[in-house]
């Protein structure tokens, strides 16, 4: 709340229109029932024809005059809550990107997504609604009691004991549902999770079959959050009927009392047409007022949401994630990066996904790290491109490292992502680069064919994810965007796994020469040896430890695991055509 505040502040002026305008619009509806009542006492009482025509225009120039401040107020509530939620949308985008990577393995994306669209137009529409409603419902409330007291005092008794008894009515019907508004709202959240797996994911759940089933549980989720939105609505329902019935007991009251009073002349037919009148409208707003506050309890619910991500904040005092790259020591010079007893655990996982890392990286070293799935070769390089702390030990880097270089390390995930925008916009990710440096990274990925055959080759525009590339196409540019970044570390994750065995040779030739060129130190993952197989360093991972660490040729004597992976790796490559 104090956040939207906040951002209202500059715009206070709009902020406060919309309320003046829409009680302003009140008043003029609540003249409309006096000029009626004139119009049947003083025009058709006394058959007076252009009296009745000149009230009749009065009652036009009302109706517009209230169409033009509704409009007003309208637009005004309309352009605040956009301003709200536009900075809400802003800062949540910003605040989420800050967040390291155990933030967001912690709670999901899914979470954020649903925050960034759903829960800011549900604040959105809170603000939107409350800045009409939240002061006009209670002035015409208050307004038409005030007006009824002003035509007949004792009459105005029958007003406030059923401005009591419907206040009673709605305000206890909100009481039962907007606990109950608050469920559906969490079974809402839920079928969109799950509409969401099952959408992303219908291609794998059609190859295995599972169709049925996932439609079947789909539809008891579905079939539960029906069950409960009916179950509030007839509980709203019943609102309606009544407080018609309390409505129209009031009417007969007040006929029956207001006849007597014509009568007796104390009381003109105009002015009972006039109160009749004003319990409508009071009925009417305090409906409005009451879905007003569902609204705004859901808008506060979200609003909640949204808050507790932005409480999110990275290396909250978690057990594990005591240490920092802050605790930066000295290194001797030609050693760049240097972990010393890393231990790491994911968020919420029991195992380390790496232990006890002992690993010194030197300026210009050409390191393999390979290992099988889950050995923790990705992890590793997380650690050191600095996107995870370890959770003990420590990662030193030098002090030339960091003072030099806006990025020492880039990483180059195993899965690339792809953005909307041209071949160029994705791999220069908004840096100054140069051309030449463009072509190159191009040449060294093995993109630079593929690239060439688009008829507008790095204006070629990307859609959405990368959906219209191959998934090969879309490792290899992710390449050239790591090598585009000008970073002296390079740590590319199983940068061949999308690659054939020929395409893989010459990435990893070139690779070499351009380490070597722009002096960089290279570090590769692979699954494969033949790609590691002449990096100056092997590490070779084996659940989550180093296993062993050393030069082709002394590993193939020493190590057991890295033979076995490179001659079985051999015999597949020479069946390979
Ligand atoms: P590799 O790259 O060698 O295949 P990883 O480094 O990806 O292995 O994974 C090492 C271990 O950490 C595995 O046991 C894996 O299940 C676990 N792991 C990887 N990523 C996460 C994550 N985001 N959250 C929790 N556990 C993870
Ligand atoms: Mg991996």
């Amino acid at each position: 709340m104090k956040r939207i505040y906040f951002y209202l502040k500059n715009y206070r002026l709009k902020t406060i229109m919309a309320p003046v305008f829409k009680c302003l619009e009140a008043v003029f509806e609540l003249l409309v029932p006096m000029a009626v009542a004139k119009m049947i006492d003083l025009g058709i009482g006394r058959g007076d024809t252009s009296y009745i025509l000149k009230m009749g225009a009065v009652l036009l120039i009302l109706a517009f005059i209230g169409i033009v401040c509704s409009l007003t107020a309208q637009w005004f509530a309309a352009s605040s809550a956009s301003i709200a939620a536009t900075g809400l949308r802003n800062d949540l985008l910003k605040h989420i990107l800050s967040l390291d990577y155990s933030e967001i393995d912690k709670y999901g994306t899914d979470r954020f997504l649903t925050s960034m669209t759903l829960d800011v137009n549900q604040v959105q529409n809170g603000i939107n609604m409350f800045l009409r409603l939240f002061m006009r419902s209670p002035f015409v409330v208050f307004g038409a009691a005030i007006m009824a007291f002003q035509i007949d005092k004792k009459m105005s008794l029958i007003f406030f004991v059923t401005i009591l008894i419907l206040t009673i009515i709605v305000f206890g019907i909100l009481l039962g549902t907007v606990p109950l508004y608050k469920k559906v709202q969490l079974w809402q959240d839920r079928i969109i999770g799950l509409s969401k797996e099952q959408i992303t994911g219908s291609r794998v759940i059609r190859a295995f079959n599972r169709e049925k089933k996932c439609c079947e549980e789909f539809a008891e989720d579905n079939r539960r959050l029906t069950a409960m939105q009916i179950f509030v609505s007839k509980i709203s329902a019943v609102m309606n009927p009544v407080t018609a019935l309390v409505l129209n007991a009031a009417i007969i009251v007040l006929i029956w009392r207001g006849a007597i009073f014509i009568d007796f002349g104390t009381l003109s037919k105009g002015n009972l047409v006039a109160l009749i009148n004003y319990m409508g409208q009071i009925l009417v707003e305090l409906v409005k007022f009451a879905n007003l506050i569902i609204l705004i309890s859901k808008a506060v619910a979200s609003d909640r949401r949204i808050e507790e991500i932005f409480s999110y904040t990275n290396n909250t005092d978690e057990s594990h994630l005591n240490s920092s790259k802050e605790n930066v020591k000295k290194i001797k010079e030609n050693s760049l990066i240097k972990l010393e007893n890393v231990d790491f655990y994911y968020p919420e996982a029991k195992e380390p996904a790496l232990s006890n890392i002992n690993l010194e990286i030197n300026k210009e070293e050409h390191i393999g790290i390979i290992g099988g799935t889950g050995s923790g070769k990705s992890t590793l390089a997380k650690l050191i491109a600095g996107l995870y702390m370890p959770s003990s030990g420590y990662i030193s880097y030098n002090d030339n490292l960091k003072e030099n270089y806006e990025k020492p390390v880039t990483m180059v995930p195993q899965k690339a992502v792809m953005f909307e925008g041209s071949v160029r916009e994705n791999i220069v990710m908004g840096k100054a680069v140069s051309e030449e440096l463009i072509e190159f990274s191009l040449k060294v990925s093995q993109s630079k064919e593929f690239v060439e055959s688009f008829d507008d080759s790095l204006m070629h525009h990307i859609e959405q994810g990368g959906r219209n590339l191959s998934g090969g196409q879309k490792q290899r540019l992710g390449i050239a965007r790591g090598l585009c970044m000008n970073s002296p570390v390079l740590v590319l994750d199983d940068p061949a796994s999308a690659l054939d065995f020929a395409t893989e040779r010459k990435l990893r030739e070139e690779l070499t020469s351009f380490a070597e060129e722009k002096e960089l130190t290279l570090i590769v993952i692979s699954q494969r040896a033949a790609m590691v197989k002449n990096m100056d360093k092997i590490i070779v991972m084996n659940d989550g430890m180093i296993e062993a660490i050393g030069s082709h040729d002394k590993l193939i004597h020493e190590n057991e695991l890295y033979r076995e992976i490179f001659l079985s790796q051999q015999k597949e490559m020479e069946v390979a055509p």
